[in-house]
């Protein structure tokens, strides 16, 4: 029986933690980031939900498993800068949360945890060779080679989202252009959405979005109901994914590309596009050997790549 720990996944609206033994979610607790709280009070609430899973197991001190937004260094424990934290740079984010649990913390970035978990628990498992991506608010990702994590020199490989795809894109916000990221994330879609309105263009998308500003959501909710906009967009954005797996598997040769986050709600209409490319484009050896899949640990990928991480550091 493989030892209880305590999983965390830190994210921009919600701090989740769950007790995890033996690949099972055995307890969960939540409470809001409410990062303009500032950084103190954060990490005060991550050692409170860590202490409520040391309750439910009955035991104090277990290990605990972080994934936190990034960049950041996991071997150091500091987060260089998280976008969806207020005020979050070089925050020693390992060292201070061990400091006030006195307990051992590792910390990971939240995409290469999510690649362990799918690795460990979900569509990954068995698998030796795998990329994981994440196409949500960014675009983020997390490679497997011979079952172990690839972390690069500092840590912070694997941020496929940053490869170049378009020459004459737009600019990302990590400078770079033409970045996946800048074509293809949420946040892409929703201002390649707000752009086309903007430009008169005829579509459902603003009144599903009902006076809110429009997120992706309301572009997938609206190609599933037929909108030949939003159906456009997601045709790119699975256009541009496509080339993007081809890019991994001609880097990696992995057996299997799991992709995940919510822009993937938009299935086929998302897939489909990405699919046809990578069945053209990938050279013919990749096309026969990697597979691509989506993700089966939906919300709880955080906090099962947590527990992989605390698993392979600290147990
Ligand atoms: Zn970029």
């Amino acid at each position: 029986m493989s030892m209880p720990l305590v999983a965390v996944d830190l994210g921009g609206t919600q701090i989740r933690a769950g007790l995890v033994q033996g690949g099972q979610l055995l307890h969960r607790a939540a409470r809001p980031t409410a990062s303009e709280r500032g950084v103190d009070a954060v990490i005060e609430s991550i050692a409170e939900v860590v202490r409520q899973m040391w309750a439910a197991a009955g035991q104090s001190g277990l290990p605990v498993g972080v994934a936190s937004p990034g960049p950041l260094d996991p071997r150091t424990g500091i987060v260089f800068e998280a976008p969806n934290l207020a005020g979050w740079y070089n925050v020693p984010l390992g060292e201070r949360l061990s400091q006030v649990l006195q307990a051992p913390v590792v910390i990971g970035n939240d995409a290469n945890c999510a690649a362990l978990g799918e690795h460990q628990f979900g569509a990954g498992r068995g698998v030796r060779n795998l990329c994981y991506v994440t196409l949500s608010t960014g675009i983020g990702g997390g490679v497997i080679i011979e079952d172990e994590l690839f972390e690069g020199t500092a840590g912070a490989a694997a941020e496929v989202g940053h490869m170049t795809l378009d020459l004459h894109g737009p600019r990302c916000n990590c400078g770079n252009i033409g970045c996946w990221e800048a074509l293809a994330s949420g946040t892409a879609i929703a201002a390649q959405a707000r752009a086309a309105i903007a430009g008169g263009r005829p579509t459902r998308i603003s009144q599903l979005a009902a006076g809110a500003p429009v997120a992706a959501a309301h572009v997938t909710a609206a190609a599933h109901q037929g909108d030949p906009l939003a159906r456009e967009l997601l045709d790119r954005a699975g256009t541009v994914t496509g080339f993007g797996l081809v890019n991994l598997a001609h880097l990696f040769d992995p057996d299997l590309i799991i992709l995940g986050g919510g822009v993937t709600h938009a299935g086929d209409l998302l897939l489909e596009p990405a699919r046809a490319i990578f069945a053209t484009h990938a050279m013919p050896n990749y096309r026969r050997t990697c597979r691509i899949v989506l993700a089966a640990l939906g919300d709880d990928v955080g906090l099962y790549g947590a527990a992989a991480l605390a698993a392979r550091r600290l147990a």
